[in-house]
């Protein structure tokens, strides 16, 4: 097969653009290999082969950059714990143990508080949401400012979805309900219930299952119906309640060590940034499919679906930006992507409230009728 035919085969309109304008200024013509120099990296993922919908966007990108530069550009994928432990894979590529991770921001506040904007915060953006702020709000050049400090370079790296608001043992019909409440719910989320009373428990994944069996925990959030699902927690906890307003549309990021990038070649930089937005938008396209078949297999299983009350929702959400401006007033940068992320929020919520969100409360209500 002639180059040119190769090229025009497999390699996406943008990438060609890319590499053909790369041989232009090498002065090499369109006939030799864009692909002169084999690239192999290693990527440290922060979770395990079992949650296959985000562990699998590491494994698709991996595919898709191999066959883009014709085999030269190898990425061999690792799940936690392997290389390092998941919540340190920022740590890794930030001192080039690994070129790069995949990973969510919000794991990594210790280091800076606005990291949490980058995954998603409490009452805060829908995926659909939360891509446009990135991709077109002005979000990802923020985000990048803030990741730039340490060194890293950011790609888009999927997301959940809508999660939903985890496992009960018990109904909570109020606010008053979730005093003392032992729950495993970490992160942003934590901090507002840990506001409104709750007494907050952090677990990894593997620890949560018997923690709940034997009543060390009262409720537990983890993904939405086909994660949790494979976690088993309807077998203990019935009640599943609704919307899991702490991610309501938990983002993940490709974290790549910024000399790394620096030094690849413009074709190869083409390829992650193209097979990273095709990774990210089939894990939400996945979510999409699977969640409904799953929710609908645990409903049959006698799981009960309560939606938490108008109290709670509003005693959270301002617990919520009760944070937001108390992290505001210690730090520029943080305000900044505050300040951008709450004007797209307002604009967003209402465009969505006239169009997408409407149509859906209409088609749902005729559904039940
Ligand atoms: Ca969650």
């Amino acid at each position: 097969m002639k180059r040119i035919d190769f090229l025009t085969k497999i390699v996406p309109a943008a990438v060609l653009g890319a590499s053909l304008s790369s041989c232009k200024r090498r002065g090499e013509g369109g006939r030799s290999s864009v692909f002169t120099r084999t690239v192999n990296w290693r990527l440290a993922s922060s979770f395990p082969r079992g949650l296959d919908t985000i562990f699998g966007a590491s494994e698709q990108l991996a595919k898709r950059v191999k066959e883009l530069s014709g085999g030269k550009f190898n990425i061999r994928v690792f799940p936690a714990g392997e290389l390092v432990p998941g919540l340190q894979v920022m740590d890794a590529v930030q001192q080039g143990t690994v070129q790069m991770g995949h990973t969510a921001s919000y794991y990594y506040t210790g280091k800076h508080p606005g990291l949490a904007f980058e995954t998603g915060v409490p009452f805060g953006l829908t995926a659909r949401q939360q891509n446009a702020w990135m991709q077109e709000g002005g979000g990802r050049e923020l985000i990048q400012a803030l990741l730039g400090r340490f060194n890293v370079h950011y790609l888009p790296g999927g997301n959940t979805g809508t999660q939903m608001g985890g496992w009960f043992r018990r109904e909570i019909r109020s606010l008053a309900d979730l005093k003392g409440l032992k729950m495993r719910i970490p992160g942003l989320g934590g901090q507002v219930m840990n506001r409104l009373g709750v007494n907050v428990q952090i677990l990894s994944g593997g620890d949560i299952y018997p923690a709940l069996e034997r009543g060390a925990i009262d409720a537990t959030e983890w993904v939405g119906p086909y994660d949790d699902e494979k976690l088993g927690f309807f077998r203990i906890a019935k009640h599943y309640y609704t919307p899991g307003w702490w991610e309501p549309g938990a983002a993940l990021a490709f974290y790549i060590n910024q000399k790394e990038w620096d030094q690849l070649p413009p074709v190869y930089r083409s390829i992650l940034e193209t097979a990273s937005k095709e990774a990210s938008a089939d894990m939400l396209v996945k979510y999409d499919a699977r969640n409904p078949e799953a929710m609908e297999r645990l409903l049959a299983k006698g799981v009960k679906v309560h939606s938490f009350s108008q109290d709670i929702m509003e005693a959270s959400e301002k617990a919520a930006f009760e944070i937001y401006e108390e992290e505001s007033k210690k730090d520029p940068l943080y305000a900044e992507i505050y300040k951008s992320w709450k004007k797209f929020r307002a604009q967003s919520i209402d465009w969505f409230g006239v169009s997408e969100n409407r149509y859906s409360e209409s088609v749902g209500k005729m559904k039940e009728s």
